[in-house]
């Protein structure tokens, strides 16, 4: 809906969503931009965009990853900033996959502060580990019309047959196996979670129960932006 006003208040806000893989960051995040026009940043899609534009620290990435290696923090800050300045920005933007280390925690505050600019959230979605895993180790979808399925929660009402659209082939993400999401979980405890404390201590962070229905976690994201 592109006459919705950017929060009722208009009041552009500036948030991180934090939460492990699989919990949901990226659908809320859609929604947030869908409804609310936010701008969402996530590093890939920064990365692929200035790697694309070519701009300074776009060519600087570019040469990096052509030689095989890691984009480093510093990169990842600069390309970050670049995108700052742009003026869609100003509408209020969403971090989606940053920071994920207090490394990143600490440029990120420093990139703010230098530009002006406020974070005025950090919204957490809380999950209980095992239910996630259980979730994601069992989701499946329709290969032709892309229809969302999970083993043990919802089954084809026909076996082997897409309900949407009767096709027999169905696909699974090669990531959601057992040993690959709690490998991501780990990191996401050691790496990601012990930044919480320091946004805690700012009084910024927000919990959702990320185990709840979709709309369940979009109503609860709305009521703090609108608080
Ligand atoms: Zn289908």
């Amino acid at each position: 809906m592109a006459s919705a006003p950017a929060t009722p208040a208009g009041r552009p806000l500036n948030i991180i969503l934090l939460g492990p893989p699989g919990a949901g960051k990226g659908t809320q995040a859609g929604k947030l931009v869908e409804d609310r026009r936010m701008v969402q940043l996530s590093t890939g899609d920064m990365l692929r965009a200035a790697v694309a534009a070519r701009t300074p620290v776009g060519l600087e990435a570019k040469a990096v990853m052509d030689a095989g290696a890691l984009v480093s923090d510093e990169i990842v800050t600069g390309i970050l900033s670049e995108r700052l300045d742009k003026d869609d920005v100003k509408r209020g933007f969403i971090l989606d996959g940053y920071p994920r280390t207090a490394a990143q925690a600490e440029a990120l505050a420093k990139l703010l502060a230098a530009k002006g600019m406020t974070l005025h959230h950090v919204i957490e979605l809380a999950v209980d580990e095992e239910a996630l895993v259980d979730r994601i180790t069992g989701r499946f979808s329709c290969d032709r019309c892309g229809a969302g399925y999970h083993d043990r929660h919802k089954p084809p009402r026909i076996a082997v047959t897409c309900d949407v659209c009767g096709s027999h082939h169905f696909k699974r993400r090669p990531d959601d196996n057992e040993e690959t999401v709690r490998t991501r979980l780990a990191e996401y405890r050691a790496k990601t979670a012990p930044i919480l404390p320091h946004y805690e201590a700012a009084g910024l962070v927000r919990r959702v129960d990320g185990m709840a229905p979709i709309g369940g976690v979009e109503a609860a994201i709305a009521a703090i932006l609108d608080a």
